[in-house]
């Protein structure tokens, strides 16, 4: 990966405008909610926003039309140790016997997915010297919760 200086916000804008027209197809409410004040972080921009289409891609998949997503970024604690990047969904959540499997290479409970996306993206976060969790939302839908460290350690 080749990190340069960048703006979180605007990674997951730009990911979020090449999907344009597919949430707009889905019906998709897409609320941001972005911290202004973030510094940038040093990234390889085009990696972050494959990491991130992956996601929204897998976010939309599992709603039903007229879902809402929300995203959210924030320093993230301990001290801005790094910078959180939270993605909430409104679908199906993940089954429990699925959660330990979701991030294998090709693991899929779709009928035509690949299983790809999440192991490429906690690649590429993971080459950042990120973090890449999913859980079940507290009332329903999946949370993915990433964290990018500042400055990464190479
Ligand atoms: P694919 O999307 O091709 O199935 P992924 O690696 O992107 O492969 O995701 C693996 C699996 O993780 C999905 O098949 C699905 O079971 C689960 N998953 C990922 N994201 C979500 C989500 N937002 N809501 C529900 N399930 C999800
Ligand atoms: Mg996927």
């Amino acid at each position: 990966i080749k990190c340069l200086p960048v703006s979180i916000n605007a990674i997951i804008s730009a990911a979020m405008e090449l999907l344009d027209m597919k949430f707009a197809e889905a019906g998709m409410e897409i609320f941001t909610h972005f911290d202004p004040n973030l510094c940038e972080i040093k990234a390889d921009q085009e990696k972050l926003v494959q990491a991130l289409i992956n996601i929204f891609l897998n976010a939309l998949e599992a709603s039903s039309y007229g879902a809402r997503i929300r995203i959210d970024t924030a320093f993230a604690s301990p001290q801005k140790s790094g910078i959180s990047v939270t993605i909430a969904d409104e679908g199906c959540g993940i089954a429990r016997e699925h959660a330990t499997e979701i991030f294998k290479p090709f693991f899929t409970s779709k009928s035509c997915g690949t299983g790809l996306g999440l192991s490429n993206a906690r690649r590429i976060i993971e080459a950042h010297g990120g973090h890449i969790d999913v859980e079940n939302g507290e009332a329903c839908g999946a949370f993915v919760k990433i964290v990018l460290p500042i400055e990464p350690i190479r």
